[in-house]
């Protein structure tokens, strides 16, 4: 049997990115930026007004106050948007607004508060000393020109967008979203919506999937439920080793007599890598790959799957897509962690944050068969092989799941 930490390098070892692709900026967020993005000018662009106000020149404004106010010659406005068309000489001072150029000749800006006002013609009167740079946004001194904005690899976001947008790119380098085929696959799958007849049950794990496809940021082109059935497997599968980048099945890999998963896959042509981890929940689990197409055969218990689909799937979406993977963190446990002798061991769990510290209390319900497990958690914990539980206080390992918050 495979360890878990074998199955993770095995699959590192097979990631093959998904390529890039230019879209426009609208379209970018939730995605990966694939080469670095640089300032194709400094930022500010040019020297410009922090405040509206007049733009002086400081040695104009020496010991100004309420009292002794400086009085300056009215040479015009500059709007931002405006080229000055004028410069500023000894005695004279503009109104400027926020973001407006500098004329030439300005080296400060009083804020309109501190002056006569907006209204007042011919003489302005200036309440206050300006330093030179008072009120000054200078040319470059957020950004220079040439600097690397955003690294490749960057998940773009409101942030990310806004700085693109900022430096005039309308069209963004990202990688590929990966493309996702996902089936379930057993006999008495029905769907919600349909009558249930006896020994049947309802599908839950291939809505799970399409949900998590969604959110870590994959195309799902195939979605389907599968009777035990070779045929209509091979059928599947050949279809989707052609346009897939993953292809995510539940059920079907174990040792039952219908369990046709593997042999399908087999047949395709699929390099098996592995099949079968020291874990629990989720231990008959396979992994192939066709070409650069990255196969995922999970046990078709819902908490097997789902947690196998967090362990290793999303992670391998985010590998190929460009990112780097989310960071597991570290908690103390509140209460016992059941330990296997030879297994290493998942389970849900609830981690918050106490004075400081991250607690984590594992579910109570530990069967791979106990979807509702998952209810209210917001992390999957784990613990390697171990002859003993884990005891109240002990540090563990925890994911916590992407879409939930601490508590
Ligand atoms: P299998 O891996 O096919 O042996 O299935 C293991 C258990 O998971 C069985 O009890 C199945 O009925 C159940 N199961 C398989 N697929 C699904 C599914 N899509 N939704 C809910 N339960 C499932
Ligand atoms: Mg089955």
């Amino acid at each position: 049997m495979t360890s878990v930490k074998e199955a993770h390098a095995t699959i590192r070892r097979n990631i093959k990115k998904t390529g890039f692709e230019k879209i426009h900026l609208k379209q970018t967020s939730g995605r990966t930026l694939a080469k670095n993005l640089l300032a194709c000018f400094p930022q500010p662009r040019f020297d410009n007004s922090a405040m509206d106000g007049f733009a002086v020149r400081a040695e104009d404004t020496l010991e100004a106050d309420n009292n002794f106010p400086a009085k300056l010659f009215l040479k015009g406005v500059i709007a931002a948007g405006e080229t000055p068309t004028f410069e500023i000489l000894a005695g004279e001072c503009c109104q400027i607004m926020t973001g407006a150029k500098i004329p030439i000749g300005a080296n400060a800006v009083v804020k309109v508060e501190d002056t006569s006002g907006f209204k007042t013609k011919d003489v302005v009167e200036i309440f206050s000393e300006a330093k030179v740079g008072k009120n000054i946004r200078y040319e470059g001194e957020e950004i220079s020109n040439g600097d690397t904005l955003l690294d490749a690899g960057t998940l773009l976001g409101p942030g990310e967008l806004g700085i693109a947008a900022s430096f005039g790119y309308n069209e963004i380098e990202v990688y590929r979203k990966p493309k996702i085929s996902i089936f379930a696959t057993g006999d008495e799958l029905v769907e919600p919506g349909l009558r249930l007849e006896d020994g049947q049950i309802y599908n839950s794990n291939l809505h799970i999937f399409e949900e998590l496809s969604q959110k870590m940021g994959a195309d799902i082109i195939n979605a389907e439920i599968l009777k035990d059935d070779k045929g209509s497997l091979i059928t599947f599968l050949s279809d989707s080793l052609k346009n897939s980048h993953l292809i995510v099945s539940s059920g079907g890999i174990s040792m039952g007599k219908h369990d046709y998963v593997r042999d399908a896959l087999l047949e395709l042509g699929v390099k098996e890598h592995f099949w079968r981890v020291a874990q629990k929940p989720g231990g008959p689990f396979f992994f192939g790959t066709k070409k650069d197409v990255m196969i995922f055969g999970l046990p078709g218990n819902p908490v097997s799957s789902f947690i196998c689909f967090m362990e290793y799937v999303w992670p391998s979406c985010e590998l190929i897509s460009g990112r780097n993977p989310m960071k597991k963190i570290i908690a103390v446990l509140d209460k016992s962690f059941p330990r296997d002798g030879f297994k290493h061991r998942f389970l849900t769990g609830v981690v918050r944050e106490h004075q400081g510290e991250l607690i984590v209390s594992p579910s109570k319900k530990i069967g791979s068969h106990m979807l509702s497990s998952f209810l209210g958690s917001n992390a999957i914990i784990e613990a390697p092989p171990g002859k003993s539980s884990l005891g109240p206080g002990a540090p563990v390992v925890v994911s916590l799941l992407p879409w939930c918050d601490l508590y």
